[in-house]
């Protein structure tokens, strides 16, 4: 492999910004998209690679102090490196102030809550900024300081011997964990890690149409991260309890409306308690079991988009189950006048299930 500078087609001692036009220039030659050749693939990998160790003052100096590997099958410092130890060549300390957590709260909610929105105060519980420190970590009056061990670098350099010859390696500082800086006194408060577990609450205002399964996110209200670092995402996973007489079919309330059986052959007006008040109904004379009444607008406030949607009322005829002695006369006297035919199978079509399954849109 030729040497980097040679690759790029630069002197050794040209500047950041020469190396960078250099490489920008081949890149626009010999980029795949725009020159599909084989060889020029290969050249684009090894410009690419050159200008990852010469585009970076800090690889390039090292780069340019480098044991020599002339005979050593082409390898570059960087390779060995990344071969030897994992790629993990030295960046600065590692910082203390570390993104927080997001978290996760169950909200229960009334069927009615959903209607049309609810406001609720949620006490939630997580790690909020350290108010004595402010999420310094340090004791009011003192300040960190720099690791003696590692300068402030967070790395250590060792020598380790290879068969390529003396290979520097380096690692996380043990003395500060890699921090580059140490807590002489620790904020006696959070005990040195700028954040404390609260109790707080919060004002949330759940829009309607929400529906059991649904998160709803509020960045910056989760754990507050170490020292003080920036809050993750609070979820709320909403649960709509169980409601004893309406049920829900995405935006429309279903419920049962029970009709007497003389309501359901002469019709009747009556007057429902809905799930915001009361509600008219009309029973159309001649009503069967399994009609579907509809009533628009007294559903579900839509979470997305206008209006509300519908209350859906699945009739059931009541049949009386005891009668007095009068009743019973009547209704056998109907039933003459009737000729009310003997119990017999219905064609599927008009059968209750089909009913209740078309009409009902389950
Ligand atoms: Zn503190
Ligand atoms: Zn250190």
């Amino acid at each position: 492999m030729s040497d980097h500078y040679e690759t790029l087609g630069v002197e050794r001692d040209a500047t950041q910004d020469e190396i960078k036009k250099a490489y920008r220039r081949l890149a626009r030659e010999l980029h795949p998209d725009v020159n599909p050749s084989e060889d020029a693939a290969e050249r684009f990998k090894d410009v690419t690679h050159a200008y990852d160790v010469l585009g970076d003052p800090q690889s390039r100096a090292e780069y340019d102090r480098g044991p020599s590997l002339g005979g050593a099958g082409g390898f570059g410092f960087g390779d060995i490196f990344e071969q030897f130890f994992g790629g993990g060549r030295s960046a600065g300390p590692r910082s203390r102030r570390q993104p927080g957590q997001d978290s996760l709260l169950r909200v229960d909610l009334d069927l009615a809550d959903v209607v049309f929105g609810v406001h609720r105060e949620l006490r939630v519980q997580t790690a909020v900024l350290c108010e004595t420190c402010d999420g310094a970590c340090t004791a009011p009056g003192s300040s960190l300081q720099r690791c003696t061990m590692c300068g402030g670098s967070g790395h250590v350099q060792r020598q380790v011997r290879s068969l390529l010859g003396n290979v520097v390696t380096s690692q996380p500082c043990a003395a500060c964990q890699g921090y580059g800086s140490i807590i002489p006194e620790p904020c006696p408060t959070c005990a040195g890690h700028g954040r404390v577990r609260a109790e707080r609450t919060i004002p949330v205002d759940i829009p309607a149409g929400v529906d059991t399964g649904l998160r709803i996110q509020l960045p910056g209200q989760g754990e507050v991260g170490e020292a003080g670092g920036p809050a993750g995402t609070l979820y709320l996973e909403i649960n709509v309890r169980h409601h004893d007489v309406f049920s829900r079919d995405g935006d429309d309330l279903l419920g049962t409306l029970e009709v007497s059986f003389p309501d359901a052959v002469l019709g009747a007006r009556s007057t429902i308690e809905g799930i915001d008040g009361p509600v008219e109904v009309e029973v159309r004379p001649g009503t069967q079991s399994g009609d579907v009444i509809t009533v628009g607008e007294r559903g579900v406030t839509r979470l997305r988009g206008a209006g509300r949607g519908d209350l859906r009322l699945g009739v059931q005829v009541v049949t009386p189950q005891r009668v007095d002695r009068r009743t019973e006369e009547l209704l056998r006297e109907l039933r003459d006048r009737t000729k009310a035919p003997a119990p017999q199978l219905a064609h599927f079509k008009q059968g209750l299930f089909a009913k209740m399954r078309d009409r009902l849109r389950l």
